[in-house]
């Protein structure tokens, strides 16, 4: 540090800073030693005078709080550079390094020319991000009202498995190498307490039960855990009917009855979707006090209201008689509150996230997964599978390469699973497309 040599050093109104030449080695380590301070700048004694780039350090809310720019400048350059920096923005709270032009790194065309790499194999080679089979989770419903595959209309390629025929469910997703199935149950009976969700032989209890003593370990049964599907009022919870409100305290300790009637049926992970507070919580003691303190949580931590959920509600049968989800669900026009209401489901004890809907909600998944870097699962919901499906009918797109692109597309944001109707689908993309490379 004795090499540094202090150029200047002055006072402004808001702030100080100060002038070095600096060498590389130098730069490197300033660049960590002050990452966190306001109004140094450094300059270089050499290289070229062009602008490469600027880090963006940001608060817990993700609100922008300074910036890092790294300038390539000869000293006189840089100077230059400082000077105008300072004349336009009139006072200083970014930190500005003035380094020398990084070897190899940043060179301009056409010395440079991305292209070079976009050929081939070689395409293969650099390739950021893959999608594999591994990364699919199988999502189907069983039903309990029919003995036959029922179609769902809004979903073409998509039916509802009679409970007979769960097995079946879940082994053409197996036999194609899919790691896991998410179950939804669609019951015979619904009341407004929703009873037929917990019960040792309902429809979700007596499928989960059959697959696993099919597949052992070899299949994850993850159950989608919400009331919504057995409530005749169709909401996620009990309901107030003289105030039309879905009460949350009440709702806690039926989820909580549920997820241990899963967890005994032999369900790998619970997979709660209903958007009440404490939630989380509540299941994990309940899973904990009976013996389930092995069984993962995966939250639908970031569950929108949103539209594309249409084509389920044909899919599961669970219309509403007033009002719809949206004093439980997230409203799609926020992205700050997905941050609080994934870190409180964190703190309760989530082991795996979620963020549902996919497609239209790829910022939220690269802000989910930069902030808490834990296991992180993306819905392709029924209005994605939907929308894709009905524009390659007409011909408008390409089915395979649109769904292949889509999730593609979630895998690059930060998801590691992803739970889509389209799974098995795409395990025969996936299985011919490695064949052919
Ligand atoms: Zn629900």
């Amino acid at each position: 540090m004795s090499k540094v040599c202090s150029i200047i050093s002055l006072w402004t109104t808001n702030n100080l800073f100060s002038f070095y030449f600096l060498s590389n080695l130098q730069h490197i380590f300033l660049l960590f030693l002050l990452k966190s301070e306001r109004g140094l700048f450094f300059i270089s004694k050499k290289g070229a005078a062009r602008a490469s780039g600027c880090a963006v350090e940001r608060n817990e809310k993700n609100r922008e709080t300074a910036k890092l720019h790294f300038f390539h400048a000869g000293s006189l350059n840089a100077k230059v550079i400082l000077y105008l920096y300072i004349l336009i923005h009139g006072h200083i709270d970014y930190q500005l390094l003035l380094f020398e032009k990084p070897k190899g790194r940043i060179i301009m065309f056409p010395q440079t020319r991305m292209r070079r790499l976009r050929y081939g194999k070689l395409k293969n080679m650099v390739r950021e991000n893959t999608l594999t089979v591994n990364d699919l989770i199988y999502a189907f419903f069983v039903d309990e009202t029919t003995s036959e595959k029922v179609e769902v209309s809004s979903m073409p390629g998509v039916s509802r498995w009679p409970l007979s025929k769960a097995v079946d469910a879940a082994r053409e997703a197996y036999d194609l190498g899919i790691p896991a199935v998410l179950i939804f149950g669609i019951p015979k009976t619904k009341n407004a307490e929703g009873t037929s969700s917990y019960g040792d032989d309902d429809v979700v209890q007596a499928a989960v039960r059959a697959i696993k003593a099919e597949f052992g370990n070899d299949l994850i049964v993850i159950t989608d855990l919400c009331m919504c599907e057995y409530t005749d009022h169709g909401h996620c919870g009990i309901v107030n009917f003289e105030t039309h409100d879905v009460v949350n305290d009440l709702t806690l300790p039926i989820l909580g009855k549920i997820a241990v009637s899963h967890a005994k049926a032999g369900a790998d992970i619970i997979a709660p979707s209903g958007m009440m507070d404490g939630m989380i919580e509540a299941i994990r003691s309940a899973l904990d006090e009976n013996g389930f303190e092995n069984t993962p949580i995966m939250s639908y931590s970031s569950k929108y209201a949103s539209v594309f959920y249409g084509p389920f509600r044909d899919a599961a049968d669970s219309g509403f008689c007033f009002g719809d989800r949206s004093e439980y669900q997230m409203d799609p026009a926020n992205s700050d509150e997905a941050i609080r209401e994934t870190e409180l489901d964190v703190l309760e004890g989530a082991d795996m996230l979620m963020v549902k809907p996919g497609l239209p909600y790829l910022d939220i998944v690269y802000r989910i997964k930069q902030e808490f870097g834990m296991p992180l699962a993306v819905y392709q919901v029924s209005g994605e599978y939907a929308m894709i499906k009905a524009a390659a009918e007409k011909g408008w797109l390409d089915e395979e390469k649109c769904f292949y692109e889509a999730m593609l597309s979630m895998k690059r944001a930060g998801a590691d699973m992803i739970i889509t109707y389209y799974a098995k689908e795409m395990a025969k993309i996936l299985t011919e497309k490695s064949k052919k490379n």
